[in-house]
């Protein structure tokens, strides 16, 4: 039988409500008003480009998330393959193409609006997959506006400045479509202004992920998802940064008054991959019962890039780009993964095959059997799906979830008591 265990629940959790509902009814607004423009840009694309030409910007995996999130993707799909999109590509564009086809969004009870707002430009990076080109096309036609992108280097190991280099010319090829397209030049300086904004809201997301290193973490993954909210959609905004700056001084509360997202944390682990939306609440429920603590997280990572410190903005836009992780090759992945369970202490880690998203799935070519043998770690796979809850089993997760915790009490016990036990067991 579980137990219930009380949350403590985060205090800034209520800006955060009415941040988003602003950040939503201003859309809604920006595309309504004939004098401002809406751009929709992938969620690690190059957002601040599009901030400092003064578009409203839009991320339509958010709107995937949440229809995950709102178990409607599953119903929602279906839609998208009978205008066909695989089944099992990226759920996310499937179930957001679905909402589309069908007229439904999470956006219309949540603030009142119809939808997601109508885009005058689409742009997209494929340094996280190039799913995301073909979704945005999708819109692209459907809304006879025009999609730019650029295509990165992917899979990398070390960066060299040749890399940095060339994505810095598809940048800076972009601003010069976008400048063609609509007429209006770029401020350079907005954009180091966006950018040196952009980067304080992520270096502060990443010292409130920071503060989980401390035992009990005073933050979850569970939390994190919900908290990552305004450094993907809000980037470059003042308020992105005053969010962050109310969550952190929370959070180091937390910790000096030792208050955890789990009150009685037993165990520290990792979660590699995407989420499971339609589930979160099951298994952060699991986890609170079994006192794990999921302390750190590829996902909420994502957006925890390196500092602007002054310089040229579109030089730092595309270090940034290429080097985050779903663009990195196995090695550095695997060893930033080790790295992260240093930092954080952590027991174990689990990684999600999610079905749809191979691009930020980790367990397909032996990494978590490397984990186990060269390193000795304790490493649970899961299978499951960001969005779509079919490919998810909540039953069989929950008995291999249990069976992981049991798996890490053995291994703290010291080995005279688990002989012991053996003996007399
Ligand atoms: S990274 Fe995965 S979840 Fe995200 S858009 Fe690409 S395929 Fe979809």
């Amino acid at each position: 039988m579980s137990h219930a265990v009380p949350r403590v629940e985060i205090r800034a959790a209520q800006q955060l409500k009415s941040l988003m509902r602003d950040y939503f009814l201003d859309l809604d607004a920006a595309a309504c008003d004939a004098d401002r423009r809406v751009a929709w840009c992938t969620s690690v694309g190059p957002c601040e480009i599009l901030v400092a030409f003064g578009f409203a910007t839009y991320f339509p995996e958010n709107h995937g998330a949440l229809l995950g999130a709102k178990r409607l993707s599953h119903q929602l799909i279906p839609y998208a393959v009978s205008a066909g999109y695989c089944a099992e590509s990226c759920s996310y564009m499937n179930s957001d193409i679905g909402a589309a086809l069908r007229g439904v969004s999470p956006l219309q009870d949540a603030y009142g609006i119809a939808g997601p707002p109508r885009p005058d430009l689409l742009v997209y990076s494929t340094n996280q997959c190039r799913e995301v080109q073909d979704w945005w096309n999708f819109f692209g036609r459907r809304h006879d506006a025009p999609v730019l992108g650029i295509c990165p280097p992917t899979h990398l190991g070390e960066i060299t400045p040749a890399h940095v280099r060339f994505v810095r010319g598809e940048l800076q090829a972009l601003i010069e479509r976008i400048e063609a397209h609509f007429g209006e030049k770029l401020d350079r300086d907005r954009l180091a202004e966006v950018v040196a904004r952009s980067s304080a809201a992520s270096t502060l997301w990443r010292r409130v992920l920071d503060t989980a290193r401390a035992r009990p973490a005073p933050i979850s993954f569970w939390d994190g998802l919900i908290h990552m909210a305004p450094v993907i959609l809000m980037r470059g905004s003042p308020a992105a940064v005053a969010y962050y700056e109310t969550l952190l001084a929370e959070m180091q509360q937390r910790v000096r008054d030792r208050v955890g997202a789990v009150p009685h944390e037993r165990f520290r682990v990792y979660w590699e991959g995407m989420p499971v939306w339609p589930r979160l609440r099951d298994l952060s429920d699991k986890c609170l019962e079994l006192g794990v603590a999921v302390a750190a997280s590829t996902y909420c990572n994502s957006w925890a890039f390196e500092d602007y410190s002054g310089g040229d903005p579109l030089e730092w836009m595309a270090r940034a780009s290429i080097a985050i992780f779903i663009n990195r090759d196995e090695p550095t992945k695997q060893a930033f993964l080790l790295e992260m369970v240093r930092r954080f202490d952590l027991d174990g880690l689990i990684f999600h095959n999610a079905r749809t998203c191979p691009n930020n799935t980790n367990s397909r070519f032996g990494m978590t059997q490397r984990l186990r043998e060269d390193h000795g770690l304790a490493v649970l796979s899961v299978d499951g799906d960001l969005s779509d809850q079919r490919f998810f089993s909540t039953a069989q997760t929950m008995t291999n979830l249990e069976a992981f915790v049991e798996q890490l009490e053995v291994r703290r016990r010291p080995a005279s008591s688990a002989v012991s036990q053996e003996v007399a067991g």
